[in-house]
Parts: C-alpha cells; sequence; structure tokens
C-alpha cells in the first residue's frame, strides 16, 4: 500500500478522538475561497501559552489488537486496515511542516503485538523527530496504557504532551464493553506520567539544562452515552483523575453509533448538549472550586440539559443566597450564576475603593439580569429576597423549546469520500490527485 493511501485510512481514522483539541466547525470549502474546515489530518490544539496550533492528526495503525466494542478499529471490525513505519511518520511530519501546513504533530494508534511495542514505535517517531532532525514543533503522542515506564520515559522525553485515554467512567463499565483495558492499567501509566513530570519540574528548578519531560501535560478521553453510566460517574472520574494524575484536561466524546454495531451499544449518540455541559460542569471543578459530588445528587445523578450546572447547583441551594457583594468571600462569589472568575476579580477590586451597588456589576463585566436575583449590596434589591427557587428557574432558564434537548439524528458514519479529503495539498513526496478515504471512525487506545 502506497504511502497516499496509508495517510488516507489512518488521518481519517484519527479525526474522532477528541483529546487533541479540534475546531469541530463544519464549513466547506467552495471554488471561490480559501480553506475547508472539514477536511482530515489537520486538528488545532493549544499550546500551553495560549497559542493555537495546527497539527498533523493521524494513526500510526489502526491494526488493533482488543476488542472494544465502540470502536470502529477493534480487531473483530472489518474496516481497511493500513499501518506506517515510523521513518513515514517522520517524512510526512516534515514535509507537511516545511510547506506550512502544521506546526506539530498528534499522534494515536490501535495496538499492535502488544503495549510495549507500539509504544516503542511512537517513541522512535518523536525520537527520530528531534534528535535526527531538529524538530522543534508541537508533538502529542497517545499514551499506550501498559506500556513499560522505560518506553513512556523515551516518549515523554520528546513529546510536549501525552495521552492515556480512560474511554469509560467504570471498571464495570469498561469489562461491558472493552473487556480487555482495566482502569487500573490506565491510571498506573498516568501516574507514572505524574510522577515523572514531577521530577522533572524540580531537577528543572534546579537547573535549566535538566531536561523537559510532557511539558504541556497529559489529557485522556472519556466516551459519553455508550454505557448507561450517568454523569456523576463521569465527573466522579475526572475529579479523581485530576486530584491524583494531575490531568492537564479531560476530554469528552458523544458515543457516535458505528456500521455494525455490537447490541449492547445504543442506537443513537446522546444530546450534543449533554457533553457540552459535562465540559461547563468540569470547567467549575477546575477553576471555580466545585468537587464532583456537589454538582449531580443521588436523586438526579445527570446533569440538566436545560440550564447550566452552576446556576443548577444555585437552585438547589437558594438558602445560601443573596451574598453581600461588598463582604462575601471570593469562594462563595464565584458560585454565584453569572459571576465569571474575572468578574470576581474585578469586584474584590473594586470594593477596596467604595461599597458597590449592583447596578456596579455592568460596569465589572457581569450580567445585572443574571446575578442580581443572588446578591445583595449598597441600596435596595428586591429580587434577592422575593424570588424563590421556582420563580428563578422560570427567569432565568432560556425558554427553549424541548426539542432542543433532544437527541440529534445518529451520527452513523456511510462512506463519504467527499467528506474525506486532505485540508491541503500533499506534499511532493504524495505526487498526484489529492485522496478520498473510505468510512472509518476511532476510538483510540
Ligand atoms: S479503542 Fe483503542 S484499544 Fe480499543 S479497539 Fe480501538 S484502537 Fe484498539
Amino acid at each position: 500500500m502506497d504511502l497516499r493511501a496509508k495517510l488516507t485510512i489512518l488521518a481519517d481514522a484519527a479525526k474522532y478522538d477528541a483529546s487533541c483539541s479540534s475546531s469541530g466547525s463544519r464549513r466547506k470549502g467552495d471554488r471561490n475561497g480559501l480553506g475547508n474546515s472539514e477536511g482530515i489530518g489537520i486538528c488545532h490544539s493549544y499550546t500551553p501559552d495560549g497559542r493555537c496550533v495546527s497539527l498533523l492528526k493521524i494513526l500510526f495503525t489502526n491494526h488493533c489488537i482488543y476488542d472494544c466494542q465502540y470502536c470502529i478499529n477493534r480487531v473483530s471490525s472489518d474496516t481497511p486496515r493500513a499501518r506506517f513505519v515510523p521513518s513515514e511518520v517522520v517524512a510526512l511530519t516534515l514535509d507537511f511542516y516545511r510547506r506550512n501546513y502544521i506546526e506539530g504533530l498528534f499522534l494515536s494508534s490501535g495496538v499492535i503485538r502488544s503495549a510495549d511495542y507500539t509504544m516503542e514505535q511512537m517513541a522512535e517517531v518523536a525520537r527520530s523527530l528531534r534528535e535526527d532532525h531538529g524538530f522543534r514543533g508541537y508533538i502529542h503522542l497517545k499514551a499506550v496504557p501498559g506500556a513499560s515506564p522505560e518506553l513512556i520515559e523515551r516518549a515523554g522525553l520528546h513529546a510536549d504532551r501525552l495521552s492515556a485515554n480512560l474511554e469509560l467512567p467504570t471498571q464495570p463499565d469498561l469489562d461491558r464493553l472493552a473487556p480487555d483495558k482495566q482502569i487500573v492499567t490506565v491510571e498506573q501509566t498516568m501516574r507514572h506520567i505524574h510522577a515523572r513530570r514531577e521530577q522533572a519540574e524540580e531537577e528543572r528548578r534546579g537547573s535549566q539544562r535538566a531536561p523537559t519531560f510532557v511539558p504541556a501535560g497529559q489529557t485522556t478521553q472519556l466516551i459519553v452515552g455508550a454505557t448507561a453510566s450517568p454523569d456523576a460517574a463521569y465527573l466522579a472520574a475526572a475529579d479523581r483523575l485530576y486530584k491524583n494524575h494531575g490531568l492537564r484536561r479531560v476530554y469528552y466524546s458523544a458515543y457516535s453509533p458505528i456500521p455494525r454495531p455490537d447490541a449492547r451499544l445504543p442506537a443513537k449518540s446522546p444530546p450534543l448538549w449533554r457533553e457540552h455541559r459535562l465540559y461547563q460542569a468540569d470547567w467549575l471543578m477546575r477553576h471555580y472550586g466545585f468537587s464532583a459530588s456537589e454538582l449531580t445528587t443521588p436523586d438526579a445523578p445527570d446533569l440538566p440539559l436545560d440550564h447550566d450546572p452552576k446556576l443548577a447547583w444555585a437552585l438547589r441551594h437558594r438558602a445560601l443566597f443573596p451574598l453581600d457583594l461588598n463582604t462575601a468571600a471570593r469562594e462563595a462569589l464565584l458560585r454565584v450564576p453569572g459571576l465569571g472568575v474575572h468578574s470576581v476579580d474585578r469586584i474584590l477590586a473594586a470594593r477596596r475603593v467604595r461599597p458597590l451597588r449592583v447596578d456596579d456589576l455592568a460596569r465589572l463585566g457581569a450580567s445585572v439580569r443574571k446575578v442580581r436575583p443572588f446578591v445583595t449590596a449598597l441600596g435596595p434589591n428586591p429580587e434577592a429576597h422575593t424570588l424563590d427557587r421556582v420563580d428563578l428557574q422560570a427567569r432565568l432558564v432560556p425558554a427553549r423549546q424541548l426539542d432542543l434537548f433532544a437527541a440529534p439524528t445518529p451520527r452513523v458514519v456511510t462512506p463519504d469520500p467527499a467528506a474525506s479529503r486532505l485540508l491541503v495539498p500533499v506534499p511532493d513526496a504524495l505526487p498526484g490527485a489529492l485522496p478520498t478515504a473510505g468510512p472509518a471512525l476511532g476510538r483510540l487506545t
């Protein structure tokens, strides 16, 4: 199989791995304009300093010895297969980089032979790029769960970011759909990356010449809606990963039905709003001091779809409000619906100068309409005392139609060569017409 055919299959197969951020936009190119946000092969990610970079996003191979039922690349799937060798991935990365199409590489893979063998191949790509070619661009590698610490070490010395995917939030979920996977194995790999990163940071505090190890941190991906686990299970898993293994991000990816699915899988994707609410709840855990257990309740283990998790929490705890804008602690103000981290910091700075009125909120960048029912300040604010939970929900939850939150049409994959074109002309190493691809939908290690 030539390089073009491999690239076609393995770039397409990488596109559903959400643990590398991508725009998710669906704007097609046309004959008159420039660019196409629908193509495969290039995705966007963010470096630690906030820069958005374009990455060549491919699989090393879509062969896999495992049989995860939610994945098109599972051993029992009849999808077309391909496999690079390390020198091919290196050549492609350099060719794309020299033409300024990309600023880095996102390399994932199915598991071939063993976790160690697969990790060794990917580590060799990163080593060759850095040591043989002096490549200084961004490299994100998949960390294969269960790979030996020596191989993770080798990969981490050259990669900016590693990600070991947990995929499902509980062991019973994995037992049901991915029987070869153990949460404990995935977390062992994460634990090793975390410990080694801390060691490298410590060494660099002593000497700036000490080598870096995964400087952009580690991430993981959770598939949402492939099993019946509620949002509480996803948030508990994410909370544990942030606290125990110092993850930079957990990515939530709504399950997409695959061709010829196992009967245990749902027929439809979950509502995309569910993925969105999980990201909001995750943000609250990372930046607003919420714990996972506060964001859902035993009676309602799923996040509400029709309003955000912070408002849901405030409505459940109406008795804790109103807060006095002029005296409340920062941690308490962060829990007020409508107040973000920047607004709270501005409030704290402004109230040192003079007492605040509710109307000052607009000047400080907050939504007066949203915040007013939850705070008091200098001067009258009847809404803070007269509105109960039901009034508030009616007033603050947008009057959207219920069908907005219904499940979307299932995203079953069908062959669509036109949607599988590369974003950019292929390098000289790949002369000829642009490639097309058959169906491929991947969930990766
Ligand atoms: S999710 Fe990963 S390990 Fe499981 S079948 Fe797919 S590629 Fe293989």
